[in-house]
C-alpha cells in the first residue's frame, strides 16, 4: 500500500471535523479490526460495539477520520443505491435516520427531498410539471423528478460517527496505515505510522472500508477509482436563491450528461460539483494534487460553467475548491463481501466449511460511487452483524458478480 494521504493536495472542504480521538497503545490483538475511518469504518465500529460491547473493535486510519470520501463529500443524502433498488436492501434513509439516533448523532440531517435535473424530460412518474429551475447548460437543465433525500453536514456525520464509536469502546488509531495483511486463521495486520514505525496487529475478522484506496490489498481490481470535484460559492442571498430556483433548498443532481450536483448550506453558500480526474499513474488517487494543471483547468470550467448558469450567477464568487476519492464499478452496484483472501471460519451457526457462501474472517464494503452517505452507515452497521455472525451478506453486491 503508497502513502499516507495528505489533506492539502486534494484541497480542503468548508465544513469541520471536530473530533480527535484518544491516543491509546496498541493491543497485540483484538476481535474485530477495521481498516478504514470514513462513513463505513466509523459507524461499522460504533454499531459492533452497541451489539456486542464484549467484543475489542480497532479502527485503523492511514491519516486522520474522514480524510478520504468522507469529509469532502458533498452532503447530499440519497436513497439506495447508484444502481437503484436491490432486492432485500431495505429502506436506505429510514435506516440511516434510525441509525443515528441510537448512535446519537446529530449532523443536521433534513430530509426534504432530492431533485433529479436533465435537459430533456423525464419519464418518470413523479414528473413535475412547473421546474422551479432552468440553467442554461448544454441545453436547458430542468427538474424532472422529486426523490426522497435530503441533505446534512458530512463535517457533524463524521465527528458525531467517531465521536459514538469511541463512546460505545472502539479504539480509534489514525495515521495507522495498514500496509499488507497476512491472512490465516487469525489475520496478521502490518501496520506502519507517519513516524515510521511498524507494527503487527492479530485480528479474529477484518473489515475493508478503504473505498477507493488501497484497492488491492483490499481485494479490489477491475474499479475505477477517481478524484471528483466540488466548489463552494460565497454566502449569496435570498433573492439570488429564489432567482435561480434553489430557495426551497432541494438538493440536487443531473441524471444526465454532463454531470451537476450541488446544495444550499444553512449560510447560503451553495456546494457544486462534477467532473473526475483520473489518476496518472496506475490509479494511484494519492497522487493526484488538484493544484496542478488538469484538476485546476476542471475547476475553472466547472466555475465557468455554474457562473454561465443564470444571469444572477454571472458574477458569483467562490471560496473553495476540492475534490475526493470515489469508487464505482460498471455495474454501478457497491460491493459487500467476503474479501477473496479471507479465511472460512467456525462461527456460533456451525463449523468452518469449504462452502464459497460460508462466514469468512474478513469482509469488504464499498464502490458506493458519488452515492455513499446514507448508504456506508447503512451497509456499515450491516457489516458489522455479519461480523458478529447475526446477519448475511446480501445476495446482489457479490465482489465478481
Ligand atoms: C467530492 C465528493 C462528493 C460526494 N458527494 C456525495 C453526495 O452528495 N451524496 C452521496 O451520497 N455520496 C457522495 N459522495 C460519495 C460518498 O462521500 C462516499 O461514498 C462515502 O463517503 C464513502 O465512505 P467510506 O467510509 O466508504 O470511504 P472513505 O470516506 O473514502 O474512507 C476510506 C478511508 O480509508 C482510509 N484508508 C485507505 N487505505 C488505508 C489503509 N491502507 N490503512 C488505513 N486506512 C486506509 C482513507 O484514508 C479513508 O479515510 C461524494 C464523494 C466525493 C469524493
Amino acid at each position: 500500500m503508497s502513502r499516507t494521504p495528505k489533506l492539502d493536495p486534494w484541497g480542503t472542504p468548508p465544513w469541520k471535523i471536530n473530533f480527535t480521538p484518544s491516543r491509546r497503545k496498541l493491543p497485540a490483538c483484538v476481535d474485530f479490526a477495521i481498516i478504514g475511518g470514513g462513513f463505513t469504518g466509523l459507524a461499522a465500529a460504533a454499531w459492533l460495539r452497541l451489539l456486542d460491547p464484549d467484543k475489542s473493535v480497532a479502527v485503523f486510519e492511514a491519516a486522520r477520520i474522514g480524510a478520504g470520501a468522507s469529509g469532502r463529500t458533498g452532503g447530499m443524502v440519497l436513497a439506495e443505491t447508484a444502481a437503484g433498488n436491490q432486492p432485500g436492501l431495505g429502506d436506505v434513509l429510514a435506516g440511516f435516520e434510525s441509525i443515528l439516533g441510537k448512535l446519537k448523532v446529530r449532523c443536521d440531517l433534513k430530509l426534504n427531498g432530492a431533485w433529479e435535473i436533465a435537459r430533456k424530460p423525464s419519464s418518470g412518474k413523479a414528473k413535475l410539471q412547473q421546474s422551479p429551475i432552468a440553467w442554461n447548460d448544454s441545453g436547458t437543465l430542468r427538474v424532472v423528478n422529486e426523490v426522497p433525500g435530503g441533505t446534512l453536514d458530512p463535517g457533524k456525520l463524521v465527528s458525531g460517527l467517531a465521536r459514538a464509536a469511541q463512546r460505545q469502546g472502539a479504539h480509534i488509531y489514525e495515521t495507522h496505515r495498514v500496509q499488507h495483511i497476512h491472512w490465516s486463521a487469525t489475520p496478521d495486520l502490518h501496520i506502519t505510522t507517519t513516524r515510521g514505525a511498524a507494527q503487527k496487529i492479530t485480528a479474529a475478522k477484518i473489515l475493508f472500508a478503504t473505498n477507493a484506496l488501497s484497492l488491492p490489498d483490499a481485494g479490489l481490481t477491475g474499479m475505477h477509482p477517481r478524484l471528483t470535484l466540488a466548489v463552494l460559492t460565497r454566502p449569496v442571498s435570498e433573492k439570488v436563491l429564489f432567482a435561480i430556483g434553489l430557495a426551497e433548498r432541494q438538493p440536487f443532481y443531473t441524471v444526465d450528461f454532463p454531470y451537476l450536483w450541488g446544495r444550499v448550506r444553512p449560510d447560503h453558500s451553495i456546494v457544486w460539483g462534477a467532473g473526475l480526474v483520473q489518476s496518472p499513474d496506475a490509479d494511484d488517487l494519492e497522487k493526484v494534487d488538484i493544484s496542478a494543471e488538469e484538476s485546476s483547468g476542471a475547476f475553472d470550467r466547472l466555475e465557468d460553467r455554474i457562473r454561465h448558469l443564470h444571469p444572477t450567477l454571472e458574477n458569483i464568487k467562490f471560496s473553495c475548491r476540492w475534490g475526493g476519492p470515489i469508487l464505482f464499478r460498471d455495474s454501478w452496484k457497491p460491493v459487500f463481501d467476503w474479501h477473496p483472501q479471507s479465511i472460512a471460519c467456525a462461527t456460533s451457526k456451525g463449523a468452518a466449511s469449504n462452502n464459497s457462501d460460508a462466514p469468512r474472517n474478513g469482509i469488504v464494503l464499498g464502490a458506493y460511487a458519488g452515492h455513499g452517505v446514507a448508504l456506508s452507515s447503512y451497509l456499515g452497521t450491516w457489516a458489522a452483524e455479519v461480523l458478529l455472525d447475526r446477519r448475511d451478506l446480501p445476495k446482489w453486491s457479490a465482489l465478481k458478480p
